[in-house]
């Protein structure tokens, strides 16, 4: 005997192809079963197209969901843009059904500003989005005398309207003689209504391109299976599912706007007014050492400073150094730490900063958690835990710092308290402009050859798109005051760089900490909304933050 039925499925989305659907069939002698994996076709959606990023040529990012895989086409002031050696569409990332790309553009010029617009098309249907991109050279031009500075001002909004679902499944049972036979699945498919119009979102940004610089680098294992990519050539990279372009040594320079004057004047400092006294660390340039400094202020003989030496003096070792030097002298505020000057007569060459008696927070936050016990080796024991108030403190100090960067275009790209320095009376600053360190490369993910990715901190814009913006630096602010509420724990410790990358692009945030307050739990939030225009505004997070320190005051004299 043989029985024929369908069975009709409504209400399903593009989330739910493939999925396992299972017929099973049984009568008095027996029982069969049959599945299928479903697969929904669906007509193309522009999720995200983004103002162009400088990438290591231009990168117009977008991310387009569809099944089939939609074609892609371009226009160009509505002219449709033939794809060459110097504008074509790279997709960097595949699921089943969402592909995440860019057009690449190497040097674009005036000829190239307008409105893009994307056509995203298959046999269900088309969408579109449009997005203005201004590229425009000013005369200044960047230390390695290669490249002019961009300046780009884009506007775009997605206003994807809510897919219509409307999906039905046929499934055909056959049914042969007394033992049933199996279940056939006819036929998936669905309809969409949908149209798209893109609104405006309105946002413009400063940005360098000074991206082929090269500072020290440092040889440190990534700890984790990184998979590179052989037959991508050594520019990407595959994490878990996502292929990522490799950029050169991204660095943290590259928002000179008001910062990098030409007219700068680094102060000098002689190499014999600088005393050595004892190694502090290592740090991206080499070893950073305590020193007593002479005649480096009117008021006192010598001051403690701490040095930092550069490691390997190559040319482009040197330029980084001379860049960094001047964007130092220029970066001055009470939560920044102080830059005195250099000392070049000799190798190796010198950096002179103020002296932060603690050293760096992420180690102090340990050193006053419930495990600085364990770490103690016998000498510490009397340190006292970290209280509320105090870690407040130590965070509205950052935001300060934060604020001060912000409002000078500065994108940090690595904040983190690694990266802070704690001084005398609980004194908390932005104490470091440079990449990885030795002691702290698993807080690193080394993707192609050279970029070191601080991935535990970046937002999925960053992560996807190498995108790097104030609001960006906002996130990873979220992630800081994560750790100060754990007393120092490395986010997402227990996960592998590559389901780090997987949790943030899915949109999981950190859990909040046991000791932190709901309202500063709140705060981390706002910190990662997905939408990097939906975040806090840093000066919203710095005022939030000072009022919840003032209301729980701090009593400083116990840590001594
Ligand atoms: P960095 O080059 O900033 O990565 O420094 C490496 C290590 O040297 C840090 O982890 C600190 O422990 C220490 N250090 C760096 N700068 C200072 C400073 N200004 N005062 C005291 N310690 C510092």
């Amino acid at each position: 005997m043989e029985l024929q039925s369908i069975l009709t499925l409504s209400g399903l989305s593009p989330d739910d192809n493939g999925r396992e659907l299972t017929c099973s069939a049984e009568n008095i002698v027996g029982q069969t079963e049959a599945s299928v994996l479903l697969n929904i076709l669906f007509p193309p959606t522009i999720v995200q197209l983004y103002q162009p990023v400088r990438n290591q040529d231009w990168c117009i990012p977008f991310t387009v969901m569809g099944n089939p895989r939609p074609d892609l086409h371009w226009y160009h002031e509505g002219k449709l843009l033939e794809e060459q050696q110097y504008i074509k569409t790279e997709i960097h990332e595949i699921t089943d059904t969402e592909y995440h790309g860019c057009l690449q553009l190497d040097i674009p010029t005036h000829i190239h500003n307008g409105i893009y617009t994307l056509v995203a098309s298959n046999e269900f249907g088309e969408d579109r989005g449009n997005v203005s991109a201004h590229f425009m050279h000013t005369p200044d031009e960047d230390h390695s005398g290669t490249e002019g500075v961009f300046y780009y001002d884009t506007t775009f909004s997605p206003d994807t309207p809510p897919l219509e679902d409307k999906v039905a499944v046929y499934i055909v049972v056959g049914i042969a003689g007394v033992a049933l036979t199996g279940c056939i699945l006819m036929l998936v498919f669905l309809k969409y209504g949908r149209s798209s119009k893109f609104g405006m979102k309105g946002s413009s940004s400063v940005i360098s391109n000074d991206d082929d610089s090269a500072s020290p680098l440092h040889h440190v294992s990534n700890g984790n299976n990184t998979p590179s990519s052989s037959e991508m050539g050594p520019d990407a990279v595959i994490i878990g599912m996502t292929k990522i372009p490799v950029i050169e040594n991204p660095q943290y320079f590259r928002n000179p706007g008001s910062i990098l004057k030409s007219d700068t004047l680094v102060q000098h400092i002689k190499r014999h007014n600088i005393l050595l006294k004892r190694e502090l660390g290592e740090g991206a340039f080499g070893k950073v050492f305590l020193a007593e400094c002479y005649n480096l202020s009117p008021d006192q003989e010598k001051i403690l400073v701490a040095v930092k030496t550069l490691k390997e003096a190559s040319e482009s070792g040197r330029a980084d150094f001379h860049r960094e030097a001047e964007l130092l002298t220029n970066l001055q505020h009470e939560h920044i730490v102080k830059f005195y000057g250099v000392c070049v007569e000799c190798d190796p060459l010198i950096m002179v900063f103020e002296y932060m008696k603690h050293g760096d927070l992420n180690r102090f936050l340990r050193a006053h958690g419930p495990d600085a016990v364990l770490m103690a080796d016998g000498q510490h024991s009397l340190l006292v835990e970290l209280t509320q108030p105090q870690m407040l403190h130590i965070a509205q100090q950052i935001a300060a710092g934060m604020v001060y960067l912000a409002s000078q275009h500065f994108v940090h790209r690595d904040l983190a308290t690694r990266n802070c320095l704690v001084g005398e009376n609980l004194l908390v600053k932005i104490g470091d402009f440079g990449m990885s360190r030795d002691v702290y490369s698993t807080d690193y993910y080394r993707v192609g050859g050279h970029t070191m990715l601080p991935i535990r901190w970046m937002p999925p814009e960053s992560i996807m798109y190498r995108r790097f913006t104030t609001e960006s630096d906002v996130w990873s602010l979220g992630v800081v005051l994560w750790e100060i509420f754990t007393y120092g724990k490395q986010p997402w410790y227990q996960l592998s760089n590559n389901e780090v990358i997987e949790c943030i692009t899915q949109g999981r945030v950190l859990q909040r900490p046991r000791t932190c307050p709901k309202e500063v739990y709140d705060l981390m939030l706002g910190c990662w909304q997905r939408e990097p225009y939906m975040r806090l505004n840093i000066k919203e997070i710095h005022n939030l933050l000072q009022s919840l320190a003032k209301a729980s005051p701090v009593y400083l004299d116990i840590l001594g």
